[in-house]
């Protein structure tokens, strides 16, 4: 296979510093985008495309359509009324009429717009007071008997940089991209490899036609970032991703673990005391998990299984392969209720067997840190079950061979290494053990998790009946009390979920206070609690266990009881203003109900009009309860950032590629990806350093 000649190939990484008019002030403005050398500008794609390749007539403009014409100013008014004004009327001779009109202008613009002086302007005409006009066109005044020229290309628009002007920004990447090597030279991708997917351009092409489209280039598809030249981008980035996972996983088996097995003979004892039988899932994926602790090489596995799949015992038993060997576990959750109820159900079953699981949150201060902190370093807690304060520095254990984290996805990659970090020494890596009741589609788990090994507990535990679910609009709220009240005369509980748009937790609170006070009054027979944000934790905790231990009819919530909180017999939810949750956040909500053997109902209440995108979100709810069913269609629907909860974190972090529109290139990408590794691991490298590069090194580390 030929390799690209060094020099050529090295192009690309040039610095910036080697274009005309970049200076050491121009670099750093540029490198404070990100963009350092060549290769950045390269792929600092256009986000918009101007067409100045033709000039339309005024009288065929369209409102809302972008536009380049030329003409003769006509007249010019300069008006001072609510503020500086400068309109120009331009003619060209077809018989429309066409105002230019600034708000900011210097006075030496109004001397260009003489009467008569000829200008070429772009903009978008919107209609105004006279037929339609354009607010600040970018505009040009022709000298005398000059002819404008019109180019073959459409004019890139770039993202911005902060401290460079557009033209100048065009120039440069326009210099940057005369530097552009020859296909073979940029070429990293053999292109036998490349046979399997669909027809697409070289990358010099690709490039080319990004920055520079022909003047007939489909420019819908560009925008839409399906055209080809846009697919080729995509699927190289998709395939450093997918390599520099790769390398991220052979990084981490050339650790060592420790060798765990349950020596003490805990499972077995847990075993007996549980007032269940596994089930077949569950049983399938603790073997996975097992043989995988017997292995000496770190483990790294995610769980999914959709809520109420019964995960906390896997990660139970998990943990005691851990303690029965002698050694530490300790388990993560991404909010405190969540935490503390794995901390109560884990005490449940793991304090009878005499072992000691600590606790470690925000709130944990003072001596009684000091204690959890000791008992973790001490090895005196064999399990050690919290928050993100368990990622805190001077948090030590003695011999944590075994990091589990509930809700990978809410967590970003460097919290889930943080917490294995703890374990870590010279060489040596703890297990980590990630679950998540978000299941997550093929492609993804593909494309993000490639460095991860995927079990699936897809059975849920015997006698759980369906929740049945109704959508209905918000005026329907009364007859709702009606069955509440009808619900908890038959010794069922039921959940009333507020949500409102604002996402600050004291308004979220608010509105809560308020339906609690409107069903407290309407259902004075009952016992209704009140759970937010806002409330101390310990209050929280107290509330919460009322209404498990049946103490409360109706418990009203906000979002903050989405994850994990188990009460069987609570068997009706209404959750208000359905329309704004998002379908994964439903389906967790959903999942609070159905957990014991009645039969339950979900009621998803919502405010008219319904949005296209809101009707469909409703429509799959009531018509699915699969889990992954539902994750494929928020996928399509949001797209996999918010899926993942990536947006914030940059996990899957892409430039160009979109995992929901590029799905179909992956398997591709996979296949690739071996082959590269296999024949050109020069290549691959290369490959990742173009799109990653320290992004790379740091997920390495
Ligand atoms: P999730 O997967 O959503 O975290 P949990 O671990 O909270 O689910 O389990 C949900 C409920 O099901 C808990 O009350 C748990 O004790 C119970 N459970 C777990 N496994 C089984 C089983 N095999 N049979 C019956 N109940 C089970
Ligand atoms: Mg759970």
């Amino acid at each position: 296979m030929a390799r690209p000649a060094p020099v050529l190939a090295a192009a690309g990484d040039a610095p910036l510093t080697t274009l005309a008019g970049v200076g050491p002030a121009v670099a750093e403005k540029l490198a404070a985008r990100g963009l350092l050398s060549l290769q950045d500008l390269w792929l600092h794609l256009p986000r918009q495309y101007e067409d100045r390749t033709r000039i339309t007539p005024i009288a065929m403009l369209q409102p809302g359509a972008a536009a380049q014409v030329e003409g003769v100013v006509e007249a010019v008014e300069r008006g001072f009324r609510y503020r500086p004004m400068l309109r120009v009327a331009l003619d060209d001779g077809s018989r429309g009429t066409l105002v230019l009109r600034f708000f900011h202008f210097r006075s030496q613009q109004v001397n260009q717009f003489r009467v008569g002086a000829r200008v070429r302007a772009y903009g978008t005409p919107r209609p105004g007071q006279h037929g339609l006009e354009i607010v600040h066109p970018s505009y040009r005044v022709l000298g005398a008997g000059e002819d404008g020229g019109l180019g073959d290309a459409l004019d890139p628009v770039y993202p911005a940089v902060e401290g460079i002007g557009p033209a100048t920004l065009r120039r440069l990447v326009g210099q940057a991209l005369d530097r552009l090597p020859g296909e073979e030279a940029l070429e990293l991708l053999p292109r036998g490899l490349l046979a399997g997917t669909p027809t697409l351009p070289s990358l010099r092409e690709a490039l080319l036609t990004l920055h520079r489209p022909p003047r007939d280039a489909d420019v819908a598809a560009l925008l839409a970032g399906t055209h080809p030249a846009q697919r080729r981008l995509a699927l190289e980035e998709m395939l450093a991703h997918q390599l520099s996972l790769r390398r991220q996983r052979i990084a981490l088996q050339s650790h060592v673990a420790p060798v765990l097995d349950d020596d003490a003979g805990l499972l077995a004892r847990l075993r007996r005391a549980l007032p269940f039988a596994l089930t077949g899932a569950q049983e399938r994926v603790f073997e996975e998990i097992r043989a995988d602790l017997r292995k000496g090489v770190p483990m790294l596995r995610l769980v999914q299984g959709d809520v109420g799949s019964g995960k906390t015992v896997v990660a139970a038993m998990a943990a005691l392969m851990a303690i029965g060997g002698g050694r530490q576990a300790a388990l993560m959750a991404p909010t405190e209720l969540l935490a503390e109820q794995h901390l109560a159900n884990l005490r449940g079953w793991l304090e009878p067997l005499g072992l000691r699981v600590a606790w470690l949150a925000g709130k944990v201060s003072g001596r009684a840190r000091s204690a959890v902190m000791a008992d973790a370093a001490s090895g005196a807690a064999q399990l050690v079950v919290g928050t993100h304060a368990l990622m805190q520095e001077g948090v030590v254990f003695r011999d944590l061979a075994l990091a589990i984290v509930d809700e990978q996805h809410r967590f970003g990659v460097h919290q889930r290494l943080a917490l294995r970090d703890k374990g870590a020494a010279e060489g040596i890596a703890p297990h980590q053990l990630v679950m998540t009741a978000t299941p997550i589609p093929r492609t993804l788990a593909m494309a993000a998790y490639a460095d991860l090994d995927v079990s699936a507990i897809d059975e849920l535990p015997p006698g759980r009946t369906p929740v049945q679910t109704v959508v209905l609009g918000a005026g329907r709220r009364p007859d709702l009390i009606e069955r509440i009240r009808a619900a908890c005369a038959e010794g069922r509980q039921a959940y009333w979920v507020c949500t409102i748009i604002d996402e600050s937790d004291e308004v979220v609170a608010q509105a809560a206070q308020t339906t609690w006070e409107q069903l407290t009054a309407a259902l004075p027979g009952l016992r209704v609690g009140l759970v937010h944000g806002r409330m101390k934790a310990a209050d929280k905790q107290a509330t919460m266990l009322a209404f498990k231990a049946g103490e409360l009819d109706l418990l009203v919530a906000t979002t903050v009881i989405e994850v994990g909180v188990d009460v069987p017999n609570a068997s009706l939810m209404i959750i208000e203003n359905a329309e704004r949750l998002g379908l994964s956040q439903l389906h967790q909500l959903r999942g609070r109900v159905g957990r014991g053997s009645q039969a339950s109902s979900c009621v998803l209440l919502y405010q008219p009009p319904l949005s296209q995108m809101a009707r469909e979100r409703l429509d799959t709810m009531r018509s699915t309860g699969d889990g992954f069913v539902i994750a494929e269609k928020d996928l399509e629907l949001r797209g996999p950032g918010e899926l993942l909860g990536t947006r914030q974190t940059g996990l899957v972090g892409f430039r160009i590629a979109d995992l929901a529109r590029d799905a179909d290139l992956l398997p591709g990408v996979q296949q690739i990806a071996e082959a590269l590794v296999r024949e050109a691991p020069d290549a691959a490298d290369r490959v990742v350093d173009r799109w990653i590069g320290g992004a790379a090194r740091y997920a390495g580390a």
